[in-house]
């Protein structure tokens, strides 16, 4: 079931994604070297916490921490720990959901650790946010889900990245994932009709390599398959009478 939400509903889920925004926020400020991705677990915690609202991921179906931190070839849902230390030269994916008043926000970045990137890997950060930009932008009232997932396709398959297939985008309002989900590449079947006051996760994983991924046999951790880099942004949109309005900017 899709759910389509009133003006006070969004406006809960705007405020949830302002939190997850402003967590991240602290979190990207403080990435540095030398610090570990339970360091950044607890920032965001304690962002989340000041800011009045509950950290979404903390045992959601029994994950263990409340950030997902995933670094280089690791594509998502990395699990912060007191021993992995983040260095010059990472790049590193913040994913993180946080609710308010039972509605939820969900946004994550991909974020170089002490240095520039230029070439190949500026590419691939720069693609997947313009990716996630153009998705955004295919939205009106009218239109399909597929509109969003052919914009994204479109856009990063001539350049040669992998379009991760086996993990998609979602609905989000009073559960952190809910109906429908949103692939990130074009299927046969043109998914929903969108419609004023859906509220989805738009957040395109794209890899360097090819878009194959296994999982770790610690049950979260998604890698490449062929140990390539990858890069993950995420926005929870809103679908309105204009287009898409990102709640988590
Ligand atoms: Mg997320
Ligand atoms: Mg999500």
């Amino acid at each position: 079931m899709i759910f389509l939400r009133n003006h006070d509903e969004i406006e809960k889920i705007r405020q949830a994604a302002q939190i997850v925004r402003k967590s991240l926020d602290e979190v990207e400020a403080a990435i540095r070297p030398g610090l570990t991705t339970w360091d950044l677990n607890e920032i965001a915690e304690k962002a989340t916490i000041k800011l009045g609202g509950k950290p979404a991921f903390k045992g959601y179906r029994g994950f263990p921490a409340c950030l997902c931190t995933s670094i280089n070839n690791e594509v998502v849902h990395g699990i912060p720990r007191k021993d992995r230390v983040i260095k010059e030269g990472d790049i590193i994916g913040i994913d993180y959901g946080a609710s308010f008043q039972g509605y939820f926000g969900d946004s994550a970045r991909t974020v170089p650790v002490g240095f520039t990137p230029d070439g190949k890997l500026k590419d691939l950060i720069d693609s997947t946010r313009e990716s996630l930009k153009l998705a955004i932008a295919a939205i009106k009232v009218g239109g399909f889900v597929q509109d969003i997932s052919r914009a994204i396709d479109d856009y990063i398959t001539p350049k040669g990245f992998g379009i991760v297939k086996d993990y998609v985008g979602h609905g989000i309002g009073t559960k952190p994932h809910e109906e429908p989900p949103i692939p990130h590449y074009v299927t046969r079947d043109r998914g929903p009709r969108l419609k004023e006051g859906m509220v989805i996760c738009i957040e395109p994983m794209i890899n360097m390599g090819s878009d194959e991924v296994r999982l770790l046999e610690d049950g979260w951790t998604v890698v490449t398959a062929d140990g390539a880099l990858s890069a993950h942004f995420e926005h929870t949109v809103a679908i309105t009478e204009k287009g898409g309005e990102i709640l988590s900017a």
